[in-house]
C-alpha cells in the first residue's frame, strides 16, 4: 500500500529529514508554534523539522507512520495524532477534541489524502479530551475497536456520564483551605465541566492495553508502556525495531506536561509517579529513537530530554523550599513563586494542581510539613 501526500505551500520551506538512510523531503507553511508553557526551559534536543505542517495535512515522518496536527481551542493550540500502518488499514493514535472543525478535518482526510484507506483501530493514550475526544465517533464511523488503558477508559466513561461530570472538579472549600483566592477558586471549580462538550460518547466496550504487552501493527511489534503523573495510566508505544517511540504526553520536546493533583485523589504523590515513569522510559527505550510526542515537534535525544524534565521538577521543588524558608506558605501563595508570568484561567487551574503536586512530593519526603490553622493549610520547611 502506498500513499502520496500533497502539501499546500504558502511560504515554501523545505526540510530534509535524514532518518534510517531514507531521505524524506517535507514542505511546511505554518511556522507558528504557540505553546502553553515553556516552563521546562528550551531544550537542546534535535528537532527533525523546524516548523509544523498545516492543520490536518498528513506528513510521513517514518516508514508507515503519518503525523497529523490538529487544532485545539486552548492556549496550547494543537495536538499531534499519528496513523500507523497496520495489516488491513491504519491504526490511529489519539483523535483530537470533538468539535465541528476537527470532525470536518477528519472527513476531508478520508475523502482526500486517505480516500480508499480504512482505519483498523483507534488507540487512545489517555483520558484528556484532546486525545480521547473523537474516539467514540471514529470507532462508530469505521466500526473498529478502541484500545486504551483500563484506568483512563473508566475515568473517561465516568466523566462522560452526566452524574460523573463533576469528578474532576475541585470543591471551593478545598481550594480555600489551600489559600486560593476566591476569584481563582471559582475558575478552578469550573474545570472539568467542559469534558462532556469536547468528547463524543465512548464505545461501551474497549480493548485493554497493559504495560509490557505487544501490539502488532503492520509487521512491527510495539511494546506498550504506561506511566502516571500526567494521567493515571497513560499509554506510550515503543517500536524497538523501527526505532519509533510514541511518547504521547509523557515526554514532550519543549514543554513540560502538566503533572497535577486531581480532586479524586488530592493527597496523591503524582510527581513521584511521573518521575518514576521517566526513569522507566529511560531504562526501557533507546536514546536514539525518533520521539513522536502529542504536542510540539518530533525529535531525537530522548534520554537528554528526560533528564531535562526531571531536573525541571527538582528545580521547582527547590524553589518551594527556598520560598517557605522565611515563613509558612499556602499553595495559593506559592503560585506566583512557581509561575511568575501571566496565565489564562485554564493555565491557572493547571498551575494550582501542579503546585500542589510538588508540595505533596515534598511532604511525602518529609522535606515540608503541613500546618493547619483555622482551616487553612500552610507548608513550612521541615527541620
Ligand atoms: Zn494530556
Amino acid at each position: 500500500m502506498s500513499l502520496r501526500f500533497r502539501f499546500r505551500i504558502n511560504r515554501a520551506t523545505r526540510f530534509y529529514l535524514q532518518q534510517d538512510r531514507q531521505l524524506l523531503t517535507l514542505s511546511f507553511s505554518n511556522k507558528i508554534l504557540s505553546l502553553a508553557s515553556r516552563a521546562a526551559d528550551l531544550s537542546d534536543t534535535e528537532v527533525l523539522v523546524e516548523s509544523p505542517p498545516e492543520w490536518g495535512a498528513p506528513v510521513e515522518v517514518a516508514d508507515g507512520i503519518l503525523w497529523v496536527r490538529l487544532p485545539l481551542p486552548f492556549a496550547l493550540d494543537h495536538v499531534n495524532v499519528y496513523l500507523i500502518r497496520g495489516q488491513d488499514g491504519w491504526a490511529l493514535l489519539d483523535t483530537g477534541v470533538d468539535d465541528a472543525r476537527i470532525r470536518s478535518i477528519w472527513e476531508e482526510l478520508f475523502s482526500g489524502p486517505l480516500a480508499g484507506e480504512r482505519l483498523e483501530r483507534v488507540i487512545v493514550s489517555h483520558y484528556h479530551p484532546d486525545h480521547v475526544g473523537l474516539a467514540g465517533w471514529l470507532a462508530a464511523k469505521f466500526n473498529i475497536p478502541l484500545h486504551m488503558s483500563a484506568t483512563d477508559y473508566l475515568l473517561a466513561r465516568g466523566l462522560s456520564h452526566p452524574a460523573g461530570s463533576g469528578l474532576m472538579r475541585f470543591r471551593k472549600g478545598f481550594l480555600e483551605s489551600h489559600g486560593v483566592e476566591p476569584e481563582l477558586a471559582s475558575v478552578v471549580t469550573e474545570r472539568g465541566q467542559r469534558f462532556l462538550d469536547m468528547c463524543s460518547p465512548l464505545p461501551g466496550t474497549f480493548r485493554r492495553l497493559l504495560a509490557g504487552m505487544s501490539l502488532h501493527l503492520g509487521g512491527t511489534a510495539y511494546e506498550v508502556l504506561t506511566g502516571g503523573g500526567h494521567a493515571p495510566e497513560q499509554v506510550m508505544l515503543y517500536g524497538a525495531k523501527s526505532g519509533a517511540f510514541f511518547s504521547t504526553d509523557q515526554v514532550l520536546q519543549r514543554i513540560s506536561p502538566n503533572v497535577g493533583i486531581t480532586p479524586l485523589a488530592p493527597d496523591d504523590d503524582t510527581l513521584d509517579e511521573y518521575l518514576r515513569s521517566l526513569g522507566e522510559i529511560r531504562e526501557r527505550v533507546a536514546s536514539d529513537v525518533l520521539v513522536l510526542p502529542c504536542h510540539g515537534l518530533p525529535f531525537k535525544g530522548l534520554h537528554q530530554r528526560i533528564d531535562e524534565l526531571s531536573a525541571h521538577h527538582h528545580r521547582r521543588c527547590d524553589r518551594i523550599l527556598e520560598a517557605v524558608a522565611d515563613r509558612p506558605m499556602t499553595v495559593g501563595e506559592l503560585l506566583p513563586v512557581l509561575f511568575p508570568r501571566p496565565l489564562d484561567p485554564q493555565q491557572r487551574s493547571f498551575a494550582f494542581a501542579e503546585a500542589l503536586a510538588h508540595v505533596n512530593y515534598l511532604v511525602a519526603r518529609e522535606r515540608l510539613q503541613r500546618l493547619e490553622s483555622e482551616g487553612i493549610y500552610r507548608y513550612s520547611a521541615n527541620g
